[in-house]
């Protein structure tokens, strides 16, 4: 009996610690910076997810009103999420009334998930194509990426898709504030909702602008990048929160559009002169070095330049 009773005692054990090493550690607070009056940014590590930052490298925000709190994008995991809760908790006891996905990439919103085990009737916005997307199998993806990259850090994140949709124009009132969204159907993906807060003159640009730092391209286009940093801008805010880099005023926008620009009309112009892909690289990233200081620039700039190739080259045809 007693012997029964030690095995049935191993095995809860092993059960209990098997369920807690499914999920990875919490992560370190990484303070919250007000942007202007009620704003909070919290600006993630630059770079790709990686075991050192557990997978945290974007910029959640916070928006506190005297009714309650919004949410943007609170980053890549569970356990992101939660940090984010806990910065909120700093400033106020007020409860979370919205949260808004910027896009697809899962380096943004798979923090969701703890955001509505704490509010389980939270309102979650996200793009139509979003959702399409999550449901093609994209959000998985992601989960899987993250884990392999973090070495299981993000464990236990699970996908809380948007549970409500937005669209371009698209006005709400949350907390008593208007939020105005922009969408235009390629920029940065697909996927690319821009929130603009009018009451404080700023713009959350999503992805379609970071600083110091190359977008991932694989479903967006340098053109409809440029296009939709254009259309930001026409907001004429004074604040800019791009999705990984400091927040800033126009040169935020101004900075990320010149790269592309620049990147698009040199690979034009060498297109034109019958260079392959190949023989254009080391001339575009000559014209290119003023953002050599860009993380990981030597090998994420031929990527964009392949990829611009691509681009300039099926609008010829
Ligand atoms: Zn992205």
């Amino acid at each position: 009996m007693i012997k029964q009773l030690s095995f049935l005692l191993v095995c809860i054990v092993y059960s209990l610690t098997s369920l807690a090493a499914e999920r990875g550690p919490a992560l370190p607070d990484y303070s919250a910076d007000q942007v202007t009056d009620g704003v909070y940014v919290i600006h993630g590590p630059l770079g790709e997810p990686s075991v050192e930052n557990q997978g945290f490298m974007n910029n959640p925000a916070f928006i506190v009103t005297q009714s309650g709190v919004v949410v943007v994008d609170p980053g890549s995991s569970v356990q992101s999420g939660e940090m984010v809760l806990r910065q909120i908790r700093k400033v106020t006891d007020l409860p979370l009334v919205a949260v808004l996905n910027t896009h697809i990439h899962g380096d943004h919103w798979l923090g969701n998930q703890a955001l509505l085990a704490a509010y389980p009737q939270v309102p979650i916005y996200g793009h139509p194509k979003m959702l399409e997307r999550i449901e093609q199998g994209e959000g998985q993806e992601w989960i899987e990426l993250l884990l392999r990259l973090t070495d299981n850090a993000t464990a236990g994140t699970d996908i809380v898709a948007p549970n409500l949709q937005v669209d371009h124009a698209d006005e709400l009132t949350l907390a008593g504030l208007k939020f105005r969204f922009l969408y235009l159907p390629k920029a940065h993906s697909d996927t690319d909702l821009m929130i603009e807060v009018p009451a404080k003159k700023l713009v959350f640009l999503g992805d379609n602008a970071m600083m110091k730092r190359f977008g991932q391209m694989r479903h967006g286009t340098f053109k409809g990048n440029i296009a939709a940093l254009d259309l930001a801008m026409q907001s004429h805010a004074e604040l800019y929160v791009p999705g990984h880099g400091l927040t800033g005023g126009q040169e935020v926008p101004e900075t990320y559009r010149a790269y592309l620009s620049i990147l698009r009309s040199e690979v034009a112009k060498q297109l034109d002169e019958g260079l392959s892909d190949f023989e254009m690289k080391p001339l575009v990233v000559e014209a290119l070095s003023a953002y050599s200081d860009w993380v990981d620039f030597d090998h994420l700039v031929g990527k964009h330049i392949s990829q611009a190739f691509l681009e300039v080259e099926q609008e010829m045809f």
